[in-house]
């Protein structure tokens, strides 16, 4: 078993003896792949003290055999929830851990009349928190992909002449990433042109590139199992006085958000230090969205970022630091960093040039 997976299940172990549980059931298919190597789908694992069982379908069987090293691998019989039921109860198990968070209505009933005496608790978020800090091989793989995606930024700006549709820009993104051998966007890449920056999620259109318009490029790699999350805004040719000062605003904000990280220092100093700059700015109103998300296996997870959260910041976290400003007919700034709580600080892992003299192109 990969010394990375032992480590997690052995934290997940203690867990199950805090909350007095004989045995927990993973059904999300991103943290059956974090405990247990496992690439496919449909696919479950139930972790006790002393076993770690997998359970999936005809089709999977080989590939857990090989993937899935240390797990005792068990094909379905009538169904997950009745196999894993049968597991659980050979294992004598009294309380059960589920993902509620993940399962349907009707897989929770199936899975709770299988079971019988067996109680069923609720430990959502529960791997999620594992997830939260990541090891030095996750960091390495979120790292390769913010590699890709910073080559992916240096490599559309050419593009980025008159005329050109926003379409086509998101389409040259991700036949590049592909090219470098990565798997594919981490998310629908966002591609907007013109006053569509207000838009903070903007879906790339036909709209085409005029001069003097900004750019906003938020696009994620994702490869190995990991994700990138980057957010640059280019201004073809020139960059009007208006932007230029929101411009600043944003980069700013960010600074001084980035400047408060280090372990123990609560996500909410953070978060409140780029909104307390962007809103004396006088654009508060503008800024509607979370300073920035936990990245990982998912491109949203744990822990978020915002100027409420209580969550203390622990070495080892990796998340997104990306505030913005949104002026709906007028257009939107967002700048978007990955970073990674170190010991004694935080390590921006991503280089994409962002002073002003550097996003603005053509002419
Ligand atoms: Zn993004
Ligand atoms: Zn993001």
């Amino acid at each position: 078993m990969n010394k990375h997976i032992v480590r997690r299940l052995a934290k997940l172990r203690t867990q199950l003896r805090r909350l007095k549980l004989d045995a927990l059931v993973i059904t999300n298919p991103t943290n059956v792949r974090y405990l247990s190597g496992f690439t496919g789908d449909s696919s479950a694992v139930l972790v006790t003290q002393s076993e770690t069982v997998f359970v999936t379908d005809f089709r999977y069987v080989e590939q857990a055999g090989q993937e899935c090293t240390g797990h005792r691998v068990v094909k379905r019989n009538g169904g997950t929830f009745k196999t894993l039921a049968r597991q659980a109860k050979k294992l004598g198990a009294g309380r059960v851990g589920i993902e509620a968070d993940v399962l349907s209505l009707d897989a929770a009933e199936q899975f709770r009349a299988a079971l019988g005496k067996i109680e069923m608790v609720n430990t959502s978020g529960l791997v999620g928190r594992l997830r939260e800090i990541k090891d030095r091989g996750e960091i390495a793989a979120i790292e390769a992909c913010i590699r890709a995606n910073e080559k992916c930024l240096e490599h559309i700006r050419p593009f980025l002449v008159p005329g050109i549709r926003e379409l086509d820009i998101s389409a040259e993104i991700e036949y590049f990433v592909r090219g470098l051998g990565f798997d594919g966007m981490a998310f629908p890449t966002i591609v907007a042109f013109g006053p569509r920056g207000s838009l903070p999620h903007a879906q790339p259109t036909k709209r085409r590139l005029r001069k003097g318009d900004p750019v906003l490029i938020d696009c994620g790699v994702t490869g190995d199992g990991y994700v990138s999350d980057l957010t640059r805004v280019f201004f073809h040719n020139k960059i009007s006085e208006r932007f230029e000062r929101i411009y600043r605003i944003v980069l700013e904000a960010q600074r001084r958000a980035i400047r408060k990280i280090r372990p123990g220092v609560k996500a909410g100093v953070v978060g409140r230090a780029a909104r307390g700059h962007i809103t004396r700015a006088g654009f508060g109103p503008r800024f509607g969205h979370g300073l920035g998300h936990g990245l990982g296996m998912q491109v949203h997870e744990a822990p978020g970022v915002t100027a409420g959260s209580e969550t203390a910041l622990k070495r080892g976290m990796v998340f997104t630091v990306e505030p913005g400003i949104y002026i709906p007919g007028f257009g939107g700034v967002r700048i978007e960093d990955d970073v990674l709580v170190t010991p004694k600080g935080v390590k921006v892992l991503s280089d994409s040039p962002k002073d002003l003299k550097d996003i603005i192109i053509g002419g």
